[in-house]
């Protein structure tokens, strides 16, 4: 039997693998095929978090292949031109891949499937990554859904997602494939040849993320296991506290395609079957799914509106008075987390040092940001892009549209989150604040969150002296947020 290939993308494992399976039905040899071609995904070219990432996952993958007597192959540069070499030298019949939704990354994919189709290939493209395609969920009059709830409503009309397919039983590579890796010269001694690709740190940094992250999809399957045992009944409360570990943490997974949406489906129901549908699980299902479904939202707005992550889906905003900032020095003091207000700088140096950041304080950080500094929010995109090891173009643009006001579904721009009443609400014993700013664990709880207001005494007792061991606020909250809410009114609409 001619071999097929299986293009390898951003869908990371062996389990609910529509490309997989069908690559592998009826026993065919299976060729899998990783191509690095960073270029192709235009402006958007993976940032060193996603790298670091992207090189452990696709090491973890490439050891549960050879398990099972299939090496990865690996290939980099132009993606058409690798598969043709490897269809070439393998006589592979058929290609199968899991299709991606980015707008340069449809572009491509169309393209290689006419010209490969053209040549007579079988080539077929799945869904792995969503329960609901982008253009399957339609309102009433055919149109894209430009709000959560009605989208989500009309997915849940939707029949239940399929089951997610098991991994094949038997894989089989055809003879000789090993040698096709001989086509890139390894950097180092290491794993070679995915070491060539050089997707790791050359200095490194990643220390933070090696503690706090598995990827892969055995990563993947117990962080959904410990989640859905540990937090999915409180998850309705818990997933707003940044101090405890509340929310899955599979975002990452989900990004690189560790773990599928149907895989967690499946999960919660079987969670909720195995315990009984009690009130508290139930809601937390529910919470728990609906974020799931917001994924899916960011994915419909993209496809809906390609230029998304570049500019505001509310063109009012293009228009919007941003601050000037000579030299970066806002920017920069923001990205370090030293702008003197603790629930933002707890955030970004969370993100620095783990890659990741709770969904609560990223909207803190990220309305201090567009806001208080008045920087454009695309600024904010691009470092969250860089640094966060779940950086998702659909998800990171709506997650930063819904910030500055501009987005489908957006927070209205005049909400402005104060950092210390969210801190005190939310972060109440000051744990998270002084976790990743240990100079301020010395405060009394209360204190933690506006140690400006804290009377001398308190300071002088906890050894603090703001303006050395830890900043003065770099804006006044009040004054600013009167500054963004005059700004606003600049690009209001004539009533
Ligand atoms: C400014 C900003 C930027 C963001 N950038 C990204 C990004 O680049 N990548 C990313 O995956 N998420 C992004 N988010 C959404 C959200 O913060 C993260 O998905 C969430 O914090 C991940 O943690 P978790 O896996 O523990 O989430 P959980 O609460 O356990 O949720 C489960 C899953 O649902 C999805 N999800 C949850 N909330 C959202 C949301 N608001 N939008 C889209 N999907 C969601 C994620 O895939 C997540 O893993 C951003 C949010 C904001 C406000």
């Amino acid at each position: 039997m001619a071999p097929a290939l299986y293009w390898i993308r951003r869908d990371l494992r062996l389990a609910d693998n529509p490309a997989l399976s069908a690559a592998a039905q009826d026993g065919r040899p299976v060729i899998p095929v990783y191509i690095h071609a960073p270029d192709e995904a235009g402006a958007w070219a993976p940032g060193e978090a996603s790298n670091w990432w992207l090189h452990h996952s696709l090491e973890a993958l490439a050891s549960e292949l050879a398990a099972r007597g299939v090496p990865l192959v690996i290939r980099h540069g132009d993606s058409l031109a690798a598969l043709e070499s490897v269809i070439e030298a393998t006589g592979a019949e058929a290609v199968h891949w899991n299709r991606l939704y980015e707008p340069a990354l449809i572009r491509r994919d169309k393209g290689i499937k006419q010209q490969l189709r053209s040549r007579g290939l079988e080539v077929h493209s799945h869904n792995a990554a969503l329960l609901h395609e982008p253009w399957t969920v339609q309102t009433g009059t055919g149109g894209d859904y430009k709000a959560f709830t009605p989208f989500w409503r009309a997915c849940r009309r939707h029949p239940e997602p399929m089951a997610p397919l098991p991994i094949p039983g038997h894989l089989t590579a055809p003879a000789g494939i090993e040698g096709l890796n001989g086509a890139l010269e390894p950097s180092d001694k290491g794993n070679a040849p995915l070491t060539a690709l050089q997707l790791l740190p050359r200095i490194d940094w990643a220390g933070g993320l090696r503690e706090r992250w598995q990827p892969g999809e055995r990563g993947a399957a117990r962080r959904l296991e410990d989640f859905l045992e540990a937090a999915l009944a409180a998850y309705d409360e818990g997933r707003d506290l940044p101090a405890v570990a509340g929310t899955s943490r599979l975002s990452p997974h989900l990004h690189f395609g560790e773990i599928g949406p149907r895989q967690i489906w499946q999960a919660v129901q079987s969670t909720l079957a195995r315990h009984g549908a009690e009130d508290g699980l139930l809601h937390g299902a529910e919470a728990f799914l609906a974020e799931i479904g917001w994924r899916e939202f960011a994915h419909h707005v993209l496809y809906h509106h390609p230029d998304f992550p570049d500019a505001p889906l509310n063109p009012r905003f293009a228009d919007f008075p941003w601050q000037a900032d000579p030299g970066g020095r806002l920017l920069g003091a923001w990205q370090r987390g030293e702008t003197g207000i603790p629930l933002v700088d707890a955030g970004m140096r969370e993100l620095y040092a783990t890659g990741w950041m709770h969904n609560r304080v990223r909207m803190v950080v990220g309305s201090f940001l567009v806001k208080n500094l008045r920087l454009p929010w695309q600024d904010g995109e691009a470092w969250f892009w860089d640094t966060l090891v779940d950086a998702d173009l659909a998800s990171n643009s709506l997650g930063w549209q819904w910030v500055a006001g501009s987005g489908a579904d957006a927070a209205p721009y005049f909400r402005v989150f104060n950092p210390v009443r969210q801190g005190e609400r939310f972060d109440a014993s000051g744990d998270y604040v002084a976790r990743w700013i240990p100079a301020l664990a010395r405060l009394p709880a209360r204190h933690r969150h506006a140690p400006w207001q804290a009377p001398d005494g308190v300071l002088a007792d906890a050894g603090l002296t703001l303006g050395v061991d830890y900043p003065h606020p770099m804006v006044d909250l009040k004054a600013s947020r009167q500054a963004a809410l005059a700004a606003f009114e600049q690009i209001k609409k004539p009533s």
